[in-house]
């Protein structure tokens, strides 16, 4: 019998377990680790922090389901991975030993990097469901106060669709309340260009999300570093493409809200040859840590490289197919392993998105996710926020029934074109 550890229990994290538990069988231990019981569904939050949906929509909760699938959770959370020798210290003093360990446990949130930035400062949040909901409050104070609103993305963020679905949701919502003839807006991005998302754009998204800016009067600073947030004013240095000072500005604002650069966990940071110098985890085309062999990522938490060198630093985003892509990697290799096989399959590294405005939407799929690349799409209109709402539906009820992928699902994306893993594909040609 093997025993096998998923450490962080979101998007990447809860399919783990259930991929695990379906390829595995009954016969080996599963055990997750996370913090709190609860799995919270992060793509809604910009919808959160408009008052679209509460916490309990968007939540599940993960004892029955667990328990249903014969999967141990420890839901005190992870003090230090100690992988050489195989064991996660929990925040209580004991400890969860493996012989198979997955790590997948997101972003720690580079908020003290910038003066004044984040929710303990002066700037809002949508990374996390609290956050959500602390600028949900936010949103009604300006509401009420209208004025000047900043969103973006700050220097070294890897997350920017997001970045721009919120700033189309708070237009349409601020549009709703009727007040968004007193709100001008302007995007902060360390992007070099609009619609170049962290992947040098995908098919025309630098066209369509410029478009979309100027027909919801949303103006732009690109190349931008934020140097310090103060209450209700921002400063910012935009930069020139090979990285010289353009202008310097002083935004007010009344409401901004901006995502952060990305940084691995506390947790798993600053352990020789598991992570790299930002406490991302190293992995192979595997999944598999070259140095700790039975230490596999999933997510945000894995080390990838830029695409291309800008003038401030930008990362490459991990969206929910790539992320679904590396589980099912890691899962079928786990399972080799303790065949006494080796690991074969490999993450096709998809991005699937789609990037809802409330009553439109931009859609995009780049496969692979870093170019060059054999599908380059991208696509505009209402059916993107349909879309959204149907991919919420779906993900949450796999997560509240166990599964990992019906079959229908599967179904759908095979039909598009896009396939999980390399290898199974290459197998199934065969
Ligand atoms: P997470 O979902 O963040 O899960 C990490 C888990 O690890 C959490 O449960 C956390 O509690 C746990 N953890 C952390 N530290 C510890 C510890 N020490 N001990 C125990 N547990 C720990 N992608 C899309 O494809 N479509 C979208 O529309 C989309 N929208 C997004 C919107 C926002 C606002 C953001 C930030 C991202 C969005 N993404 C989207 C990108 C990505 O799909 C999500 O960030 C996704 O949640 C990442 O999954 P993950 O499993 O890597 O990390």
């Amino acid at each position: 019998m093997a025993r096998v550890a998923v450490l962080g229990a979101g998007l990447g994290g809860v399919i783990m377990a259930y991929e695990l538990r379906d390829i595995l069988g009954p016969q080996h231990e599963i055990a997750v680790v996370n913090k709190g019981s609860k799995y919270s569904f992060v793509p809604s939050n910009p919808w959160v922090a408009v008052g679209w949906r509460d916490r309990e929509a968007i939540e599940a909760d993960l004892v029955p389901v667990f328990a249903k699938r014969d999967i141990r959770l420890h839901a005190q959370g992870a003090a230090r991975l100690h992988p050489a020798e195989n064991r996660i210290e929990l925040t209580d003093g004991t400890s969860v030993a493996y012989d198979y360990l997955v790590v997948a446990t997101g972003p720690d949130l580079a908020f003290d990097e910038i003066e004044g930035l984040g929710p303990d400062g002066h700037t809002q949040s949508i990374c996390h469901v609290d956050h959500a909901l602390m600028a949900k409050q936010a949103f009604d104070r300006l509401v009420k106060a209208p004025g000047p609103v900043i969103i973006g993305a700050a220097q070294g963020a890897s997350c920017y669709g997001p970045a721009y679905e919120f700033a189309f949701v708070l237009d349409k919502a601020l549009r709703d309340a009727k007040v968004r003839d007193r709100v001008p807006m302007t995007f902060v991005t360390a992007e070099p260009y609009v619609g170049h998302l962290g992947l040098d754009g995908v098919g025309d998204t630098k066209t369509l999300l410029e478009s979309e800016m100027r027909q919801h009067h949303v103006k732009w600073i690109c190349n931008a570093k934020i140097d310090r947030v103060e209450a209700g004013r921002m400063l910012v240095s935009e930069l020139t493409d090979d990285g010289a000072l353009k202008t310097s500005h002083e935004l007010p604002f009344a409401f901004s809200m901006i995502l952060p650069a990305f940084r691995g966990v506390p947790a798993v940071r600053g352990i020789d040859g598991l992570t790299n110098p930002r406490g991302f985890i190293l992995a192979d085309k595997h999944q598999r840590n070259p140095t700790f062999r039975n230490v596999f990522s999933v997510g945000v938490c894995v080390a990838i490289p830029p695409v291309g060198k800008t003038a401030v630093p930008v990362g490459v985003p991990k969206t929910g197919f790539m992320i679904e892509s590396m589980v099912t990697a890691t899962a079928h290799n786990i399972a080799r392993l303790i065949e006494g096989r080796e690991p074969d399959a490999e993450a096709t590294w998809n991005a699937v998105c789609l990037a809802d405005f409330g009553d439109g939407g931009v859609a995009f799929v780049a496969q692979p996710q870093i170019p060059p690349r054999n599908v380059n799409w991208s696509s505009s209109g209402r059916w993107v926020h349909a879309a959204k709402i149907g991919f919420e539906r779906y993900f949450l009820r796999k997560i509240r029934i166990g599964k990992s992928e019906p079959f229908y699902e599967r179904l759908a994306l095979q039909a598009l074109g896009i396939d999980k893993l390399k290898a199974i594909k290459i197998e199934e040609e065969a």
